[in-house]
């Protein structure tokens, strides 16, 4: 039986010092209900919450879980460089040593950039873009998530259209829609953002279409502007390089994050020797953007990157996982999906409006000791193994059956009547 006292206990005394309880994308406020808040610990592939219930996860940490929590080699050189130095007044050497690893891994890469989260690094991208030619119009995918700041956050809290005036929004995949915008911005255009493939939450994922790549790479050479590829939430999971470099298409800036450290907190903005100039005109830093603990732990993940079969083994993994749960929902008539790469795969039901059926279905799994999101794609990890999936695979069944004896009783999520009203407010 799981328990979840501690997390109740301690869910209420965050309630009184922290807004909300929680905040931002790991607050469990859009979580079925009884997803625990708070862990005590992580290893490989598990995660433990603060009750002591231990789950397999699908979620890895939202991505930066590349290899297994805590892996020993990232582990190792954390350590090694934690007995040296961390912050202090200027970089280290692991600076200059991953900005040559990832200059080596990233084929339109000339130069690198570090700071601590992704948005940061496509905030950088933004102003480089602008900073270069002093245009200031910018293309953005609907919906496409590129971090919590002012121009782009998904809530409208504390953001002033102003913030956006200068964007333009575009239908991804859609190369007429790219060369329509683009003509709005006429000779202002000063760069063009673009997710790897669609990665929006509750929706099914898209892979993109060669041929609106090679549009988006068309259109920012006719009118002189960057085109940016987000790579922060998919980047490592396709390729060992910016991941269009499998569509043949190369951007001039690339923004990473996540997996760069394997949970150590660091992220990049690659680019190409077009943007270096204006790359060197933009003042962007921080407090803890040249620690060197974190960059001592991405040249070692970058290692194993280069050196270990790990892509091939989270596609390996990622398939059977993908193709054991379709199998299921087959063989109960239940119509499950699971779209995007199968290394970091979306899983919903066909006609399921308000979300019902895969909120009593994650709800299921998570009870059964399988963590997964029933709105956001989740992710493989390295440590993930064949015996990892077998058991994930009897709470899944487990839980589809859950959800077809229930069928005729199981009500939309609260969770979400609660998020749209908050949103409505403003
Ligand atoms: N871009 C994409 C595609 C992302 O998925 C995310 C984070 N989910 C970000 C940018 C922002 O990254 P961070 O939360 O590290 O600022």
């Amino acid at each position: 039986m799981r328990r979840n006292t501690k997390d109740a206990e301690l869910r209420e005394r965050a309630a009184q010092v922290i807004p909300g309880g929680m905040y931002g994308h790991m607050s469990t406020a859009m979580m079925p209900e009884g997803y625990p808040q708070y862990f005590a610990q992580a290893e490989g592939t598990r995660i433990t919450d603060v009750d002591g219930n231990v789950y397999i996860d699908f979620m890895c940490a939202y991505g930066p879980n590349l290899l297994g929590y805590r892996h020993p080699d990232v582990m190792a050189a954390v350590q090694r460089q934690q007995a040296l130095s961390d912050t202090v007044t200027g970089p280290g050497e692991p600076m200059v040593q991953l900005a040559e690893a990832m200059v080596d891994m990233v084929s339109h890469a000339d130069w690198a950039m570090f700071c601590k989260n992704g948005g940061d690094a496509t905030t950088m991208a933004l102003m480089i873009a602008r900073a270069r030619q002093g245009k200031r119009k910018v293309l953005v995918a609907h919906k496409a998530y590129h971090g919590a700041v002012p121009w782009n956050t998904p809530r409208p809290g504390g953001v002033l259209p102003e913030d956006r005036a200068h964007l333009i929004y575009y239908d991804y995949n859609d190369p007429q829609a790219l060369e329509d915008a683009a003509k709005q911005a006429g000779d202002d255009l000063a760069g063009i953002f673009a997710a790897p493939f669609r990665h929006d939450t509750f929706a099914d994922q898209e892979l993109p279409d060669a041929e609106y790549a090679r549009a988006a790479r068309a259109v920012a050479d006719q009118h002189d502007a960057l085109l940016i590829v987000d790579d922060v939430r998919a980047g490592l999971r396709i390729a060992r390089d910016c991941s269009w470099e499998t569509l043949g298409v190369r951007p001039d800036l690339s923004a990473w994050g996540k997996v760069l450290g394997n949970g150590q907190p660091i992220s990049a903005l690659m680019g190409n020797d077009k943007a270096r100039e204006a790359a060197q005109k933009i003042f962007v830093t921080g407090s803890f953007w040249y620690s060197a603990v974190p960059m001592a732990a991405a040249v070692e993940t970058l290692r194993i990157v280069r050196e270990t079969d790990y892509l091939e083994h989270l596609q390996r993994i990622g398939t059977m996982f993908r193709e054991g749960l379709l199998e299921q929902g087959r063989t109960l008539g239940l119509p499950i999906k699971s779209t995007g790469p199968a290394t970091m795969p979306m899983v919903l039901f066909d006609d399921d409006p308000d979300f019902r059926f895969g909120y009593a279905f994650c709800q299921a799994a998570m009870e059964r000791g399988v963590y997964l999101s029933p709105y956001h794609n989740m992710f493989i990890n390295a440590a993930m193994t064949e015996d990892d999936i077998r058991r994930t695979l009897d709470a899944t069944g487990a839980a589809l059956e859950h959800v077809k004896k229930n069928r005729a009783s199981i009500e939309p999520p609260a969770a979400l009547a609660k998020m749209a009203a908050l949103v409505a407010e403003h």
